[in-house]
């Protein structure tokens, strides 16, 4: 059986990034850019103010002070967005913050620093030499690249797109990500129960959550009752996906047929069924289309095994189809605060943990029942603490290593 990395990198390295699209600017955040950003100008464009105040040369104003002012001559003025006249000895231009530099000026004296009387300025105060100037490309300079494709648009990105004129730009396309749900026990939300052995759905719509906060697209593509006929029919529907998901039917049960109908209906190459992780053992990975371009994941039915295996495996591989550079939750060191045991150590064990931050350091506090159908640890958590194969015991107040989900701490 393969192992929590291995299977990783099975999945990673048969997953492709998909192709660009163009998108407007205000439709780009929270998606992946697919060009480097090239700054169409220096920035600043031209020296300009960091201050209101006078456009001096600093050969006037040395050895000013309270006691013994500089006397400055009040000559024309420079706003943001104008253009200001020259500047002669003896003269001090009004400047605004943002305004350009007169030429002829080296430094601007704020005006908290003069005092204004009779047409003249008196300055109260010398400064060095180029105080309050911004320089020309001191943010950066014409050519350079500002963003690398691959990063993720945030409101900080979207900000240096509009300054370097992109109304529209390229990002990676989202896959479409089917989920079919199995069980003949399995309900949809509104379906009315009347058998006691009546399961509602969870995982359809944890699924569909998962699919969407990670930037994809999800679509329910329905229920399958545990037969072929039934399988077969909702898997038709799935053509078009460029992920299928698929929740239950693929432990070693009777009406485990899940491997099965993908094969027949979609021709999907198996590449692993089993990971030795807890929760989430009888995982199914495959691949299908015409460029085995398309991933299958055949996510067993326990609710929490089909969130962590969404986590640390169908989520990295979303990423990499969507063109990012970092694929993996983020993953800290935390101090248990509770005994961990367990009796057997032959897997990768994801333990539901909540993790607190206090006086400069992680806390990991277990939640409830660890088995794998408990729904109610996972909404406790937002971090997996990772148990590795052979250890089966960690102590209170060691530290062990957490996936973490969910970053508000
Ligand atoms: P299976 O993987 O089909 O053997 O299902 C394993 C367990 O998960 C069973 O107890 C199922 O009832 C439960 N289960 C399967 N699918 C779902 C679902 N969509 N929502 C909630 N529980 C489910
Ligand atoms: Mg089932």
């Amino acid at each position: 059986m393969l192992s929590y990395k291995e299977a990783l990198d099975v999945i990673l390295d048969n997953t492709k990034t998909l192709g660009k699209e163009k998108v407007f600017l205000n439709q780009a955040l929270d998606r992946v850019l697919a060009e480097d950003i090239v700054a169409d100008r220096d920035n600043p464009p031209a020296d300009n103010s960091g201050m209101d105040g006078f456009a001096v040369r600093y050969e006037d104003i040395v050895g000013a002070s309270e006691e013994n002012p500089v006397i400055l001559t009040i000559e024309g003025e420079s706003k943001a967005g104008g253009t200001p006249p020259k500047l002669q000895k003896g003269q001090a231009i009004p400047i605004y913050t943002g305004a350009l530099i007169p030429e002829g000026a080296d430094t601007v004296i704020q005006k908290e620093l003069t005092k204004v009387e009779n047409g003249k300025v008196y300055i109260l105060k010398e400064l060095k030499k180029g105080t309050n100037i911004r320089l020309q490309g001191e943010d950066y300079k014409k050519g350079d690249i500002l963003i690398k494709s691959g990063k993720k648009i945030r409101p900080p990105e979207i900000g240096i797109l509009a300054s370097v004129n992109k109304p529209t730009v390229y990002v990676y396309q989202k896959p479409k990500v089917g989920i079919i749900t199995t069980g003949d026990e399995i309900l949809d939300i509104a379906e009315p129960i009347t058998k006691q052995s009546q399961i509602r759905t969870s995982n359809t719509y944890s699924l569909y959550a998962q699919v969407l906060q990670t930037g994809a697209q999800p679509v329910i593509i329905g229920f399958a009752k545990d037969n072929p006929e039934s399988i077969k029919e909702n898997l038709e529907y799935a053509k078009n996906c460029d992920v299928l998901l698929t929740t239950g039917g693929v432990s070693v049960g009777e009406y485990d047929l899940v491997k099965d109908f993908v094969k027949e209906v979609l021709d999907v190459k198996i590449h692993f069924w089993k990971v030795s992780i807890k929760p989430g053992k009888p995982l199914v990975f495959g691949t299908w289309g015409k460029e085995n371009e398309k991933l299958f994941f055949g996510i067993p039915g326990n609710p929490v095994a089909s969130m962590v295996v969404f986590e640390i495996f169908v989520k990295p591989a979303l990423k990499k189809m969507m063109g990012y550079q970092k694929l993996h939750n983020p993953t800290i060191d935390a101090i248990l605060t509770e005994d961990f045991s367990r009796k057997a150590a032959d897997r990768t064990e994801f333990i539901r943990l909540n993790v607190e931050y206090s006086d400069g350091q992680f806390y990991a506090k277990p939640f409830g029942k660890q088995a794998s159908n408990i729904l109610t640890g996972m909404v406790n958590a937002n971090g997996l603490g990772i148990v590795d194969i052979d250890v089966y015991k960690i102590e209170k107040g060691s530290k062990i290593k957490v996936v973490m989900f969910d970053m508000d701490i």
